[in-house]
């Protein structure tokens, strides 16, 4: 048997208990003191005044509720409802201790939520048992919710590690793009949208110009950060949720625009080719004085049935040598 405490629980001996008595008459709770004195683990709480009782319920944490019918001023059935409206003591069992042996009584403190009913004074033999009995299976109650509490934990945290997982698999270390595995992916999917919904589907294809020279001026690390403030850009030109910018390779970006037609796709294609210019990195490419540029191909298709998604990959392609070959920074469509 462990002893260490669980939330809020003194013990997880599931031997032990903690037993409150709530009763008006004083006698009664030195016979019941007397009785349970010499058993093991039982630890005993008076309470004399009922309107006390709900809060040193709170307080001490019984395991058992032993509940006089009659007092003063609170009807004991009353108390028992009252417990269980109240949700730190709504499932700790109550055993109720009556002057008589009537079915009626007996009925009504079940129905108000009494899990036992005892004549007063019990033999200490019966009393102790039953005390022992309702102990144990609140102590059960209360570790199959701690179990299920803490399974939920670990399932949420299950989720959220899948879900970083997923993001990681699927994104480009260098500028959180998405990566080209991704690209492949998504652009798969939304070809196959594009031809069920017989919808345009638009491609920019973004290729850093001079950038073998920019690493040559100013060093690999600065290449990063140029590519770094490039996926920037291209990240802040996306406008739907359904627009996916990746890195394609190198200091080769795609960006994937679903549903948009050639003029949209144009304005974002020269919008974005001015964003970047807009960054001003200095570049020593084509003149010395030269800022970094890109150039961007763009294509936009409406798939015909059983048509591959590498159409209109290889069109953008075709624009983005148009725009290299017309002398760069600037946006080509084939
Ligand atoms: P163009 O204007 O025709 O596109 O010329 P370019 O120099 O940009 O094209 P090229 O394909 O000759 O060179 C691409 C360069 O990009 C070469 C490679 O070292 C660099 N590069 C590719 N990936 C990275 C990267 O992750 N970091 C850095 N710093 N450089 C990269
Ligand atoms: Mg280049
Ligand atoms: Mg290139």
């Amino acid at each position: 048997m462990n002893d260490l405490p669980i939330d809020g629980f003194p013990t997880t001996n599931e031997n032990a208990a903690m037993v409150l008595l709530v009763d008006d008459q004083a006698m009664i709770g030195e016979a019941v003191r007397r009785g349970l004195a010499h058993e093991d683990n039982i630890d005993f709480h008076f309470c004399a005044d009922p309107h006390q009782a709900i809060a040193q319920a709170i307080r001490i944490k019984p395991t058992v509720i032993l509940q006089d019918l009659i007092m003063p001023g609170l009807d004991g059935l009353t108390l028992v409802r009252e417990y269980r409206n109240n949700p730190q003591t709504q499932d700790i069992p109550i055993i109720v201790l009556s002057t008589k042996e009537d079915p009626l009584v007996k009925s009504a403190a079940f129905a108000a939520g009494a899990n036992d009913y005892l004549v007063k004074l019990p033999d200490t033999i019966e009393l102790v048992a039953r005390i022992r009995y309702h102990s144990r299976s609140y102590m059960t109650l209360l570790q199959r919710d701690e179990a299920y509490r803490a399974l939920r934990v670990s399932q949420q945290q299950l989720l959220d590690t899948n879900l970083m997982l997923q993001r990681l698999m699927n994104s480009d270390g260098l500028t959180g793009l998405s990566n080209r595995r991704h690209f492949d992916e998504y652009l798969e999917l939304e070809w196959r949208r594009a031809i069920r919904e017989q919808q345009q589907i638009s491609l920019l294809m973004i290729d850093v110009d001079y950038f073998k020279a920019y690493n040559d001026s100013f060093g690999h690390l600065a290449g990063d950060e140029a590519l770094r403030q490039v996926a920037g850009a291209i990240r802040g030109s996306c406008s739907r949720p359904s627009d996916l910018p990746a890195r394609y390779g190198g200091e080769e970006f795609a960006l994937v625009l679903p549903n948009t037609s050639p003029g949209g796709a144009r304005l974002i294609a020269e919008k974005l080719r001015q964003t970047v210019l807009g960054l001003n990195i200095p570049h020593t490419a084509p003149s010395a004085d030269a800022r970094l540029t890109v150039s961007i191909g763009l294509a936009t298709v409406t798939p015909s049935i059983g048509s591959q998604c590498r159409q209109v990959i290889s069109a953008a392609d075709k624009g983005l040598y148009l725009a290299k070959n017309s002398g760069r920074n600037q946006v080509g469509i084939a």
